[in-house]
């Protein structure tokens, strides 16, 4: 007796789809699901796969996803362990590793996700040869510069979500003040993704107009308006979210999407990640911090050397300083 699917379909081929926009995301916490679905919501995968230690949770939000289907365009969606299920990802997302409690800078998380990254890299990196990996844990620069060492790969691929989400809340702010929506609102945010990060107030703009023109105090102490607490509220934002949900989620989720957009795309679209600056701005250490990069199939293909102003070198010359002070001892 045949069955129902034998009765019903006359298959011509035998099973043979490569996937070819494979995403893995590693980590299935609060950010690694914001970006699954994200990622889903966009269409930039044909599979995603998901990897984490905490074997339940990971088929809880694997069969969550997939009773999603009817409604996205990602006929693949798996789980597992063991790391040959990333095999042959053409990007990686990595999210794995202890957040922040109440109060804790991301600093102080250094050397615990040092280790997960320990145990994740190899594994990843031999089964995807040719991927790019993007890092979101935290401390993101410090961990990007850890996965470029333990992966082997040209650091163009290995790219840091960095001030890419800075520069969004940073949008968001100036928009809030001036009545504008954030895509019409022009601004950086480089250096650290943290405490020491550097607003690019000489390059603020809203269809080309600086508003450092039309206020030359505009980001300083002395500037009535106090420009400057936006840039505060940008660098204390994650403490207060932390503070009031537990965790941050959506915005990363969205801001990673945006990058992996870019990148699968090959849009060529420039973002503010964190990659290797050696030799920009001063800094003669092997350090990653962000810089406006073009993202596109190969990771940062290329870098847009902003005119930074003296007090905004020496900042961000400062950025990397307090990171060196924390990457040289670090062991992995
Ligand atoms: P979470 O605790 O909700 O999730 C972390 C997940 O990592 C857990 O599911 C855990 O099981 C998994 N994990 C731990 N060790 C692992 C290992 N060895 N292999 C695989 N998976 C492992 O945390 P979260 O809120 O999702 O945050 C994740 C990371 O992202 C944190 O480091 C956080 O600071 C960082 N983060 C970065 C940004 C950014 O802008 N770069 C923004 C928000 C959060």
């Amino acid at each position: 007796m045949s069955t129902v699917k034998e009765q019903l379909i006359a298959n011509l081929t035998a099973e043979d789809r490569i996937s070819q926009q494979k995403i893995t995301i590693v980590g299935v916490g609060a950010v690694g699901m914001a970006c699954s679905i994200c990622i889903l919501m966009k269409d930039l995968a044909d599979e995603l796969v998901l990897v984490d230690v905490a074997e339940d949770k990971l088929k809880g939000e694997m069969m969550d996803l997939q009773h999603g289907s009817l409604f996205f365009n990602t006929p693949k969606i798996i789980s597992g362990k063991d790391y040959s299920i990333s095999a042959n990802s053409k990007l990686i997302i990595v999210t794995a590793g202890v957040r922040q409690q109440e109060g804790e800078s991301r600093l102080s998380l250094v050397q615990r996700n040092v280790n997960i990254m320990k145990t994740i890299v190899p594994d990843l990196v031999r089964h995807s040869p040719n991927c790019k990996i993007l890092i979101v844990s935290n401390p993101v620069d410090l961990l990007t510069y850890v996965v470029w060492k333990l992966s082997g790969l040209p650091a163009t691929r290995v790219i840091g979500s960095g001030c890419n989400l800075d520069s969004a809340r940073f949008r968001y702010l100036i928009g809030e003040k001036l009545g504008v929506h954030p895509t019409s609102c022009h601004g950086w945010i480089i250096g650290e993704h943290g405490d020491s990060s550097v607003p690019l107030w000489s390059g603020v703009n809203v269809a080309g107009v600086s508003l450092k023109t039309l206020n030359p105090k505009l980001g300083t102490d002395s500037d009535k308006e106090q420009w400057k607490k936006i840039h505060q509220q940008v660098v204390e934002s994650a403490y207060e979210i932390i503070r009031l949900k537990g965790y941050t989620s959506w915005a990363i989720g969205l801001s990673v999407t945006d990058l992996a957009g870019s990148i699968l795309k090959n849009l060529r679209r420039v973002h503010p990640v964190s990659t290797m600056v050696k030799g920009f701005y001063g800094v003669n250490e092997e350090i990653f911090l962000s810089i406006p990069c073009i993202l596109g199939q190969n990771g940062v293909s290329d870098i847009v050397k902003v005119t930074l102003s003296s007090e905004e070198e020496a900042l961000f010359k400062k950025s990397a300083n307090t990171l060196w002070n924390i990457q040289k001892d670090l062991v992995f």
